[in-house]
């Protein structure tokens, strides 16, 4: 360096003392955001003022002609030769500093050693430029970016995958199997995991694997999460909760990176129970999306189905899943091994949604004349949700006309407004649809009793079940089937026609109820009279019938292979034999009128049927 006093040394000198502070303000508050946002942009901008400032009045810039010719009149000195610039002194001018872009110009310094001027070269120290012009700016965009992502709630760089705050684990759920009710059937079957988890060695003695994972199906409300929360909390272990929307990101590979993060952290706290509500947010079947993928969703699935068959249950950790759809789901995710246990989370009857209320109304002052059970009656279909929500409804009403206890009439009032909210989600049967409900799942039931070939009912119910079925009759198959006879497609015809039948019998009149057992039925018998060949008048002929291939988008399908003609007979073919089902039936239900009637009238008041129950009445 040269001796002559420098400017670059009095920033330097500003930006140790501008830095030496900002890092001592830092320093007090460990963790906190390194650099404000604003004090950063205003140190930015100082920097840029400084730097003009230093350098641009004091040097006059001038061409290298007008160099050389203030050369020529001996009117430079202390030259400094840079490799791009020179800089110097003009004499005269009170030693106005001067600097000039270099030229090549190769008899200069012979030049200067003629006039005796005096000069030294230099290499330039651009240490400082180098940090103003690159790493200045570059620093700045990352604590603006620092800054956004804290704002943004983000923990910083290295923890993307991380996140811990997400994952947590309640170590109590202080939920029992006391706070559930009416979902029996579910809960005897979770009763068996909360053994898994406390006795372990039980299950283990006789080489027996402990299943992974349950999955819970059922619809909105009926208290799926619960139930889950009721198994940890009567485990009384770690519960991890997450919901499956939370793994889907924006960036790829974070929820990946999330279900690892999740397993891992379980493991370490075994025995645990991880449980991902909402899976289907996540675990919607791989390729349903036509529109290319959604592939962050993908890759979390895979990591998901990764790490369910990596671990090993006996050290205690078990998956539970809750879906209200479950048949938009991945089967790799139903598959043994994975979420092998499915546990079917039903609405509750009568007697169940008395019991749920009596739950909720622990905490309530109820008046002598509530009746829990009339109360029960009157909302068929109703899930648990709705049940804590009608009797916080009911206490909230009596709260505000300043009643002491909560009376009748604020539960009929609040029953009033939840039905006006659920009616128009169309969940709410009225007392005629009810019967008429009663009687079509009967006859289904009934017919189902009486044919030789039909699998035995399971269960009768009246209450909806999906979204678009009024009631259901379960049947139970005794065996695995790979063939049909033509008897025993026949006697499925006519457990289908079942509910349409028993209607027509009781009511002189048919509802749209029964849609969706007509279409099965007519599809049951269009293949048997074009695919089967069991037509006689059609003969033993397959045709191929016009489908819709599995894998491309609807409305797609195949030209038929057969003439005019034929498909007129085979309609001709079809209607005959709906027909011969119908009369068929027709002279089943009427046999047994009267216990048509009679399991009509039990399914009315307990609104669900027992197989054995049915039974027992034939
Ligand atoms: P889901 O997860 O099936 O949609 P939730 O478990 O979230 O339903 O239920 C919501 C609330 O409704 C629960 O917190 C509980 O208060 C009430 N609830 C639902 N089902 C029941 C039930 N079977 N017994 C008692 N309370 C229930
Ligand atoms: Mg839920
Ligand atoms: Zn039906």
């Amino acid at each position: 360096m040269s001796n002559k006093p420098n400017p670059i040394n009095t920033i330097q000198e500003k930006l140790r003392s501008l830095f030496g502070r900002t890092q001592a303000a830092s320093n007090k508050k460990p963790g906190a955001p390194l650099l404000n946002f604003w004090t950063v942009l205003i140190i930015f901008w100082g920097l840029v003022y400084l730097q003009q400032s230093f350098f641009a009045p004091k040097t006059e810039t001038i061409p290298y002609s007008r160099f050389k010719q203030a050369m020529a009149e001996g009117s430079v000195d202390d030259i400094l030769i840079g490799p791009e610039k020179i800089e110097g002194i003009l004499k005269g001018v009170q030693g106005q500093k001067f600097v000039t872009v270099r030229v090549n110009d190769p008899g200069l310094a012979k030049e200067m050693d003629e006039r005796k001027i005096q000069y030294s070269g230099r290499t330039e120290n651009r240490f400082w430029g180098i940090l103003l012009s690159w790493v200045l700016p570059l620093g700045f965009l990352f604590l603006i970016w620092r800054f956004t992502a804290k704002n943004m709630g983000g923990s910083g760089v290295m923890s993307f995958g991380k996140n811990k705050a997400k994952i947590f684990a309640e170590s109590d759920t202080r939920v029992s199997f006391e706070d559930v009710a009416g979902i029996d059937e579910a809960r005897e079957e979770l009763e068996e995991v909360v053994d898994f988890l406390t006795t372990p060695e039980k299950f283990q003695k006789l080489g027996g694997r402990i299943p992974k994972g349950v999955l819970l199906v059922g619809p909105p409300g009926t208290g799926k999460t619960l139930l889950a929360r009721a198994v940890a909390g009567e485990a009384k272990v770690p519960f991890f909760s997450i919901n499956g929307s939370e793994f889907v990101e924006m960036f790829v590979g974070v929820g990946a990176a999330r279900v690892r993060d999740l397993f891992s952290q379980a493991a370490a706290q075994a025995p645990c129970i991880i449980f991902i509500d909402e899976l289907d947010a996540l675990g919607k079947a791989r390729g349903m999306n036509a529109m290319g993928g959604h592939d962050e969703r993908e890759q979390t699935l895979n990591q998901l189905l990764v790490e369910m068959d990596g671990f090993d249950t006996n050290k205690g950790v078990i998956i539970m899943a809750a879906t209200n759809r479950p048949e938009i789901l991945d089967p790799a995710l139903l598959r043994p091994g994975r979420l092998d246990r499915q546990v079917l989370v039903d609405r509750p009857d009568i007697n169940g949604r008395e019991a749920i209320l009596k739950i909720h109304s622990r905490q309530v002052v109820l008046g002598d004349d509530v009746d829990l059970s009339k109360i029960a009656g009157r909302t068929p279909g109703f899930v648990g949700a709705d049940l804590a929500n009608i009797v916080n409804e009911s206490a909230l009403l009596a709260a505000r006309s300043n009643k002491d206890m909560v009376e009748p009439s604020d539960f009929d009032e609040a029953i009033d407004r939840v039905i006006g909210g659920l009616q128009k989600k169309n969940r709410v049967m009225n007392a005629r649809e009810k019967e008429i409900v009663a009687f079509h799942e009967s006859g289904h039931a009934i017919v189902a009793e009486s044919v030789a070939f039909a699998d035995p009912v399971h269960k009768i119910s009246i209450l909806p079940r999906g979204i678009a079925a009024l009631g259901y009759t379960q049947q139970q198959p005794t065996e695995d089937r790979y063939l049909m006879t033509r008897s025993e497609l026949l006697d499925r015809l006519a457990v289908l026609l079942g509910g349409r039948v028993a209607e027509e019998l009781v009511f002189n009149e048919t509802s749209t109820g029964a849609q969706n057992d007509l279409q099965r039925a007519t599809d049951i018998i269009r293949s048997m009279v074009a695919e089967y060949g069991m037509n006689e008048k059609i003969g033993l002929v397959s045709y191929d019938r016009p489908r819709t291939p599995m894998f491309l988008p609807q409305g797609y399908s195949s030209e038929k292979n057969y003439s005019e003609e034929t498909a007129a007979r085979m309609d001709e073919a079809v209607s005959l034999m709906m027909e011969e089902a119908h009369l068929r039936v027709k002279k089943i239900l009427s046999d047994k009128r009267a216990l048509l009637d009679k399991l009509a009238a039990l399914l009315a008041i307990q609104e669900t049927v027992r197989g054995e129950e049915l039974r027992d009445m034939m």
